[in-house]
């Protein structure tokens, strides 16, 4: 027995390093053949831009002239430049993200990171709401603030921040929180929604302002090691009540103030709401309508499940419903929810 146990030994041995050799020839095949995809998916491009530099220059200005009928300014083209060589991108949805307006409601966690993209990538009129302070413990997520706003507005530091980095388009600043009062006259100044807030009035109040003035919503959350994000009120799609047509109890509302958030965690959503915003706005691809993604820090996962459409039961956006804004000017969010909107 012992021979036998002595001579396996030598056997698993060399069976952990042909596993070991197996791994590292799969790991070489699945980098070639990504590097080969790359290539390939490369081809068209660089035939369509034969004799184009890397850099600016005048044969890129003569692709994009023709399409000056977009109305694109020679600093848009140059700004822009590297989103108009996009063959799934181009002229047009640039011509169309420059004309869209877009909403995000909070400064903070999810706020940061979107509202940096949006303004880099050129939304024509980029409104920020909050009526928050910037504060000191919050900067491991709020990227978007420097230590040097701490204590000033949220939304004078993101808007500051937003302008450094895009000087040619509108920054709106609406240095209050958002409530029934002034939601709609807030909400209807734009075409598309963010929600970056982290709390369940705002959520609620948020998605049924957009169903009730037609806009579409693009939600994220953040929490702890995990994120969602999902498009709500798009084409048919569902609104947040037909998900979650009764609040969660008040246990279940944790917010990052309470709990703790890892803080690249909002970072991630954030980037990816700004990312659907720019979708709708410029008309470009699927947004994530009737799907939600689900982020998982910890397993490095990310899944997509489907969500339920929208549901005729609906009390707001149902077939039957006669919900409208003088209903949702008297909602009360805060007793709906049984959670207060913000902890200020
Ligand atoms: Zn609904």
């Amino acid at each position: 027995m012992e021979s036998n146990g002595g001579g396996a030994s030598p056997i698993r041995r060399e069976i952990e390093t042909l596993k070991e050799e197996r791994a590292r020839i799969e790991q070489r095949i699945s980098f070639l053949e990504a590097q080969l995809q790359e290539e390939a998916s490369l081809a068209p491009q660089q035939q369509q831009n034969d004799g184009v530099c890397n850099g600016f220059c005048p044969s890129e200005t003569s692709t994009v002239d023709a399409n000056l009928a977009h109305g694109l300014s020679a600093d848009s083209i140059y700004r822009y430049s590297r989103h108009l060589l996009l063959p799934s991108f181009g002229v047009k949805a640039q011509s169309n993200l420059l004309k869209s307006s877009i909403l995000v409601v909070g400064a903070g966690g999810l706020g940061s990171p979107a509202l940096l993209y949006l303004a880099a990538c050129g939304v024509g009129r980029l409104g920020i709401v909050d009526h928050d302070v910037v504060e000191l413990n919050n900067m491991h997520r709020q990227v978007i603030h420097t230590e040097a706003y701490i204590g000033q507005p949220k939304v004078k530091s993101a808007a500051a921040a937003c302008r450094s980095i895009n000087s040619t388009i509108q920054i709106v600043e609406h240095k209050q929180a958002l409530r029934t009062s002034n939601a709609l006259e807030i909400l209807s100044q734009y075409d598309i929604v963010v929600d970056a807030t982290d709390n369940a009035p705002s959520r609620y109040m948020i998605s049924d302002c957009c169903v009730v003035l037609g806009k579409p919503l693009v939600s994220g959350a953040a929490l702890g090691l995990e994120g969602q994000l999902t498009v709500y009120n798009y084409k048919g799609g569902p609104c947040y009540r037909c998900l979650f047509p009764t609040p969660p109890p008040t246990t279940a509302c944790q917010r990052c103030s309470d709990s703790g958030v890892l803080g690249v965690v909002p970072g991630i959503i954030g980037c990816l709401q700004a990312l659907e915003a720019i979708k709708i706005a410029s008309d470009i691809g699927e947004p994530l309508s009737g799907r939600m993604l689900l982020f998982d820090a910890l397993s490095a996962r990310i899944r997509i499940v489907k969500i339920r459409g929208r549901s005729l039961q609906c009390e707001v956006c149902g077939e039957n419903t006669t919900f409208n804004q003088q209903q949702f000017k008297e909602l009360d969010y805060e007793k709906f929810t049984q959670s207060p909107l913000s902890t200020a």
